[in-house]
């Protein structure tokens, strides 16, 4: 038995699966997850003291790669002034500003400690601000796990085989409308249905919870426009994709304005930290200048702002996400010219830092959540393991996007592809 099988074992009696966070728990791909010890740059390094070049990135916040030197100094100096004040501090201020410099769409904005607590509390506001009850998503998406927008929902959820969960009553899922991604007809038909009764359609602009299916060509337009329409506010989701697919998120890098935009991951620097903003007009409307009531009492620490100031700062270097843009295609090229030279049929997809790979025989590109769910999971998981055994890491569910940092260097590029090659070849055996 492994270290890592070991610990995992012993977790099981006093953690739910032994896991904090249901994907950890490999169900996707079966066998035991790999306990992390340490990370640095491009690499993790598990609890039997193995490296793996990692492809998850603690699920997108390591966009420069783990340990960076300038954000693990800015995180020491920051711990000497205390770890926390529950009053406000200037660091939020020039992070307030930071983010309306990169996304701007948003003309304040609200931090929060989680991708989850941003989603939910920008729903919530957009149900105060428009005064209506029901929201809009799309099957597949995953916006994190508050009541509403755990119906139909991706990431672990799809991987459990349960996207909408037990536990929240019919009352409230009944509020959520779920759409068929890319399909704008689907949308138009809820609409018609409750033309006054919904108050947004909140939806990840490149859906990274069902693997990674970019918006076809005006999808997020034609959104857009009926949110106008109808009255009702558009809420991009770029917990996974701001920061991650342009320096202003997917909304710069297909040039579609919301009216407010969720944030996480990339915002923290790898500390627990998430966002939400927008129209000012509708942020008023948040305690305490509005009735919408939201708060947190770890909301901006200051040790989560300092690692997340030091990342942001960092990103705005000329040429980095042309260059972060060409590592990922690089990779995503090269497994399916691997699968190609060894006969396996995959399709890849590839939007700035992330991408996606799915084992189907479908020549068309993959733009739909059925799509996905039609994709061979015995190959994704066989190429999983395989994969793993070459000490490359990736996300263990074939619903997850991949994700690339700046610490990838040619050197882990090319030891990634001779591995694909390796397992496309064992995977055709
Ligand atoms: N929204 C999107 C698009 C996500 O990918 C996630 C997490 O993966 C969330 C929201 C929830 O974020 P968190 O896990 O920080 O609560």
């Amino acid at each position: 038995m492994t270290r890592s099988e070991a610990l995992f074992e012993q977790a099981k009696q006093t953690i739910p699966g032994g896991v904090n966070s249901p994907v950890r728990a490999f169900n996707g791909v079966g066998g035991s997850p790999l306990f992390i010890e340490k990370a640095d740059g491009a690499y993790i390094y598990d609890a039997d003291g193995k490296k793996y070049i990692d492809y998850v990135g603690s699920w997108g916040p390591m966009i420069l790669g783990h340990n960076n030197p300038q954000i693990r100094q800015a995180v020491l100096e920051a711990v000497e002034n205390g770890l926390s004040f529950g009053a406000p501090t200037e660091l939020e201020v020039t992070m307030a500003e930071k983010v309306i410099e990169m996304v701007p769409s948003i003309e304040q904005v609200r931090m929060v400690s989680s991708g989850t607590e941003a989603t939910m509390s920008a729903i919530r506001l957009a149900r105060g601000f428009t005064n209506r009850d029901k929201i809009l998503k799309f099957e597949g998406c995953y916006h994190g796990h508050a009541d509403c927008l755990l119906v139909k929902a991706g990431s672990g959820a799809l991987t459990l085989g349960q996207p909408s969960s037990p536990g929240i009553p019919e009352d409230f899922a009944k509020h959520t409308l779920t759409a068929v991604y890319n399909d704008l007809d689907s949308v138009r038909a809820i609409f018609a249905e409750h033309p006054e009764a919904i108050s947004c359609i909140i939806l990840e602009p490149v859906a990274g919870n069902m693997n990674c299916i970019p918006p076809v060509e005006g999808f997020l337009e034609g959104l857009r426009t009926i949110c106008d329409e109808f009255g009702a506010l558009m809420i991009i989701d770029e917990v996974m994709t701001g920061f991650r697919v342009s320096k202003s998120g997917a909304q710069g890098h297909y040039n579609v304005k919301p009216d407010l935009t969720t944030l996480g991951k990339v915002i923290g620097g790898g500390m627990p930290v998430g966002a939400f903003g927008g129209r000012k007009d509708v942020m008023q409307f948040i305690a305490p200048t509005g009735p919408v009531y939201q708060a947190g009492t770890l909301s901006g620490n200051p040790i989560a702002m300092t690692a997340g100031l030091a990342q942001m700062d960092a990103l705005c270097q000329p040429g980095l996400y042309e260059e972060l843009n060409a590592k990922t295609k690089r990779i995503a090229e090269g497994f399916k010219a691997a699968a190609d030279k060894h006969g396996i049929p995959l399709s890849i997809n590839q939007v700035g830092g992330m991408f996606g790979f799915f084992f189907t025989e479908d020549t068309n590109p993959i733009t739909s959540f059925d799509q996905v769910t039609q994709c061979n999971m015995d190959h994704f998981r066989h190429f999983y393991h395989l994969m793993l055994d070459e000490g490359v890491y990736l996300a263990p569910s074939a619903y997850e996007a991949g994700f690339l940092s700046m610490a990838h260097g040619e050197e882990e590029l090319e030891l990634t592809l001779v591995a694909a090659d390796k397992a496309f070849a064992a995977l055709k055996a």
